[in-house]
């Protein structure tokens, strides 16, 4: 597709009413260079998320549990072949430990991942996952998100009698043969379908995709569309860092500001769902450009001295303490922005999660 004649104000005009963009009109905005035209953007997707989140800013305690995967992703640095990556599995313990530790320093909600973990996959021992995903929640009384790849489909339905409130899976790009190069041996049906399952059973979803992993523009616009088609409670956008010893190793990470307009055109097609600012790309350095473009959500925030990883970025920021609350606290109020109460992020989810309910009662009556 070809740069469009579409006059950008108009098109934020249309987004702020609340009306839904095409996809041309959101290739127009990916594809805007000039700083003035991005500051548009990012002014009007800032408003968009006032009106429905006012100052409050969501913030993760991540808590990547298990580095071993049974998957050869071709961008990721915990590939299985990757020797150069570190790989550890953290005791129930430690993970309960973690999470105490996250929940006194303030955030919203612990995100427990891990690689599709031969332990857990190739032994069938799904019930250590559900075990600690319960635990935490009996421990830190905080919303849990579970990260655990592709799951058996039994084991989708009863991830929330587990406590878990949401299952985040993301699919990286939407587009197929793109998904084929990537994913390697993966079912791009089956993870869609995964998230799906999940939805219908109670559980919020997040989706996301990487950029410059070789997608068009075409394919960010169709992603972001997908998701909205999805329903999905929350979208993240992270740009491509390269990892030693996988074979995307010499591929560049793309320009920031690709990220940024992604990120601002999430929330203007999202609008009332959650945008990650990850701190696993840039750390807190490239916190306020991803805060001021709109997003609304702080996360990859993981405990000094835990010996947690990253998944981009595995070290960055981690021991200096800025992946901390306190870490990310100064440069949230600096830029007129507040860390919301946990029972404001507790509300948020109950409610999404009641509106899912009644949809769910609909679609029966529907079929009835
Ligand atoms: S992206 Fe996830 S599934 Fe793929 S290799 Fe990495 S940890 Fe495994």
């Amino acid at each position: 597709m070809k740069e469009n004649n579409l006059d950008l104000q108009v098109i934020l005009d249309k987004a702020k009413s609340g009306r839904e963009l095409k996809f041309e009109e959101i290739y127009k905005i990916l594809t805007l260079k000039d700083k003035e035209s991005l500051e548009q953007v990012f002014k009007a997707a800032r408003e968009i998320r006032r009106n429905y989140f006012g100052n409050k800013i969501f913030l993760y305690g991540f808590v990547y549990f298990s580095t071993y995967c049974r998957n050869e992703c071709t961008f990721c640095y915990y590939r299985k072949s990757n020797n150069k990556s570190p790989r550890y599995r953290k005791t129930p313990d430690e993970i309960l430990q973690i999470a105490e530790s996250l929940m006194n320093s303030g955030v919203h909600l612990i995100d427990l991942t891990m690689g599709e973990d031969p332990a857990i996959y190739t032994e069938n021992n799904f019930g250590s996952l559900k075990e600690i995903a319960s635990q935490i929640k009996d421990q830190t009384n905080l919303p849990v998100m579970v990260s655990p790849g592709v799951l058996p489909e039994d084991e989708v339905l009863e991830l929330e009698d587990c406590g878990a409130d949401w299952y985040a899976c993301y699919q990286e790009t939407h587009n197929r043969d793109l998904f084929t190069e990537l994913r390697v041996n993966q079912s791009y049906d089956r993870r869609m379908e995964t998230k799906m399952l999940a939805k219908n059973n109670g559980l919020l979803i997040e989706d996301g995709i990487l950029l410059g992993v070789g997608e068009e523009i075409e394919d960010r616009v169709n992603s972001i569309l997908t998701m909205k088609e999805l329903g999905v409670h929350q979208g993240r956008v992270m740009s491509f860092v390269a990892q030693e010893g996988t074979p995307m190793a010499d591929s560049n990470t793309p320009p920031r500001r690709e990220e940024l307009l992604v990120i601002a055109a999430l929330r203007l097609v999202l609008q009332d769902r959650l945008i990650p600012a990850s701190l696993d790309v840039d750390g807190i350095e490239g916190l306020e450009d991803r805060l001021n473009a709109g997003a609304n959500v702080v996360t990859s925030l993981i405990p000094p001295s835990s010996g947690l990883a990253g998944v981009s970025n595995s070290t960055l920021d981690i021991d200096e303490g800025h992946r901390t609350v306190n870490g990310v606290q100064k440069v949230i109020e600096e830029l007129d922005l507040k860390i919301a109460a946990p029972e404001l992020y507790k509300e948020w989810v109950e409610t999404k999660k009641m509106n899912l309910n009644h949809l769910d009662r609909d679609v029966i009556v529907c079929r009835g």
